[in-house]
């Protein structure tokens, strides 16, 4: 489904991402482990589209799409969605109007009708309820005076409403208490199909307990350094990066 080769990005000059390649296939979730500043929101953000960016090298294909030369909302109408490691507030337009102009976007790109008042807001009220955000929440301002903890719940809703087939995480597990990384987890795993993929960035196999991974990365030097079971993530936690990159070729 995704399909990432020599893959070399610089930011200011520096070169970040060197010769990475990744492959993901359909029906699978991929962790992307590395140490602070190894690149992984670059990744995150380059396949996005983000600006600020120099691809230098490589191609990303996303069902065969090079990602890579479209706009971001091509790349989001062909399937993909980000969930921001650091959600952005936009006050005065409220999460249920983002909601309906997101999906709009995505439906009438897709061909299909805008879905109607009553079913929008009967779909995100369901989608709150399980990510335990209050009613209340769909009127207010995106992300505005939310906690840490609700703005990652609420990347997870648009998640669940637009219904991506490609989705990539970026520390969507930083600084939830324990009940709310559960709730993470389960949005997480309603969505998981044969048809659907995740990578999710994180830093803690804490998650990777609820939402069991097909496989594990390590991101050191610019590309995909150690890979691994789900086992990896432990060994992580247990002895630090220092002890699984050892020999590691990057
Ligand atoms: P990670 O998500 O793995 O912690 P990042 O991808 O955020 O790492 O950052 C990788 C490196 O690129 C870091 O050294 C960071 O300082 C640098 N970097 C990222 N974005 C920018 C930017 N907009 N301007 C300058 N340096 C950046
Ligand atoms: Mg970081
Ligand atoms: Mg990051």
């Amino acid at each position: 489904m995704l399909t990432i080769r020599n893959l070399t990005v610089a930011v200011e000059g520096r070169r970040i991402l060197d010769g990475l390649d990744l492959d993901i296939a359909a029906g699978e979730v991929h962790a992307l482990m590395g140490p602070n500043g190894a690149g992984k929101s670059t990744l995150a953000n380059v396949l996005a589209g983000r600006e600020g960016y120099e691809v230098l090298e490589g191609e990303a294909l996303l069902d065969g799409q090079d990602l890579l030369t479209m706009e971001p909302e091509a790349r989001a109408q062909a399937g993909l969605f980000l969930s921001f490691q650091h959600p952005v507030e936009i006050p005065g337009v409220s999460n249920l109007q983002f909601l309906r102009t997101a999906l709009d976007c995505l439906r009438k790109a897709r061909g299909e009708a805008p879905l109607d008042s009553a079913a929008l807001l009967r779909a995100a009220r369901e989608a709150a309820q399980v990510l335990g955000l209050p009613a209340d929440f769909l009127k207010r301002g995106v992300n505005e005076g939310f906690s840490g903890g609700e703005k990652k719940r609420n990347e997870i809703l648009q998640m669940l409403l637009l219904e991506p087939r490609f989705v990539i995480l970026d520390e969507p597990d930083s600084g939830l208490d324990v009940d709310a990384l559960k709730l993470v987890a389960a949005g997480v795993n309603r969505l998981r199909r044969p048809d659907r993929a995740f990578l999710i960035i994180t830093h803690y196999p804490r998650i990777l307990e609820y939402v069991r991974p097909d496989r594990v990365h390590v991101l050191h030097g610019g590309r995909i350094a150690r890979s691994g079971e789900a086992e990896l993530a432990h060994q992580i936690e247990a002895g630090g990066y220092a002890a699984v990159l050892e020999g590691s070729v990057a």
